[in-house]
């Protein structure tokens, strides 16, 4: 197999985890997750979202969570914006990277924004002005890159298009986003690959959904197609409160027990970061679709299964 010496995991469940959750966590709290994932190893964390408060309202003090999390130089923290007033609140905040998001469906533009994927296009010229005149750093997402619950398939055309879009506006770091997990690996292959092929100097993402059990195998796929950079939830939170049935991010702890055990670097601490999903798992109050949560890691089991079988001789 052709497989990367390391990855680059974004912890994207302080934002995309937490936003569909309905107990409200404090500001207090999600700082301190944000601190814990940083302290088991994760170099880049989505903290929140700037959009609207009355859309999203477990993410409406991202203002504050922004204010209060130790900043470590080496740790990039970035939120989700959809416009100017979006990378305005980011600005106030001291937010220094933030990640403009587009979908790649009309209608999931349409349901997610109210506006036309044209419309909000438009949008992020203004916010790119004032992210240059106040030095923030701006990567761009795709959502519904790989299929939309309303539209279907979306032609890889559509999405090389939306590439060419950001990188005329000067992104040069772009997440390709199943958001309602309806990819399946050689199309992920593919569009990875002729994205790669395409746009060589671009830094691309993949933001992947369990939804269908596929994730893991999507991830391996955009490995072989040369992707080395990947979101994650913590405890497999996640979910989409626009898009019907869009259930659960990949969860962190599951990538980097594959990772681990394909020799893959991620240089984040498992056993530290299988606590932190547990928690998070009593913060949200339900049962969340993490694996290792749930069976614990494979290499426990077997020496515990060593032992028994020891015994049993
Ligand atoms: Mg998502």
């Amino acid at each position: 197999m052709q497989l990367p010496e390391s990855i680059t995991i974004c912890e994207v469940g302080p934002r995309d985890g937490l936003q569909n959750e309905k107990h409200i966590l404090s500001a207090q709290r999600k700082i301190e997750l944000i601190n814990d994932v940083v302290n088991a190893g994760v170099k880049v964390v989505e903290i929140g979202s700037f959009v609207s408060p009355k859309a999203v309202p477990q993410l409406a003090d991202t203002d504050e969570v922004a204010k209060g999390i130790a900043r470590r130089p080496e740790v990039e923290y970035r939120a989700l914006i959809s416009n100017l007033k979006g990378m305005e609140r980011a600005i106030f905040a001291g937010i220094t990277k933030v990640k403009l998001t587009v979908s790649a469906s009309e209608s999931h533009n349409k349901s997610n924004w109210n506006r036309s994927t044209t419309e909000v296009i438009r949008g992020f010229y203004d916010a790119m002005e004032l992210a240059a005149k106040s030095g923030l750093e701006v990567s761009g997402a795709i959502s519904t890159a790989f299929g939309c619950p309303f539209e279907g398939n979306i032609p890889r055309k559509q999405i090389l298009d939306l590439v060419q879009t950001f990188i005329s506006m000067g992104v040069t770091e772009i997440s390709l986003s199943d958001t309602t997990g309806m990819a399946y690996p050689s199309q992920v292959y593919e569009v990875g690959k002729r994205a790669r092929e395409l746009f060589p100097s671009v830094r691309f993402w993949l933001h992947l959904h369990n939804t269908r059990g596929l994730a893991m195998a999507n991830m391996l796929a955009g490995m072989q197609a040369g992707i080395v950079r990947f979101d994650a939830s913590f405890s497999g939170l996640g979910g989409c409160p626009y898009a019907p049935g869009a259930s659960g991010n990949v969860a962190t702890e599951d990538v980097i027990h594959m990772c681990d055990l394909i020799n893959i670097n991620t240089g984040i601490n498992l056993d530290k970061m299988i606590e932190i999903a547990q928690e998070v798992r009593q913060d949200v109050r339900h049962e969340t679709e993490s694996f290792i949560l749930k069976a614990g890691k494979s290499l426990v089991l077997s020496t515990r299964d060593l032992d028994k079988l020891k015994r049993e001789v």
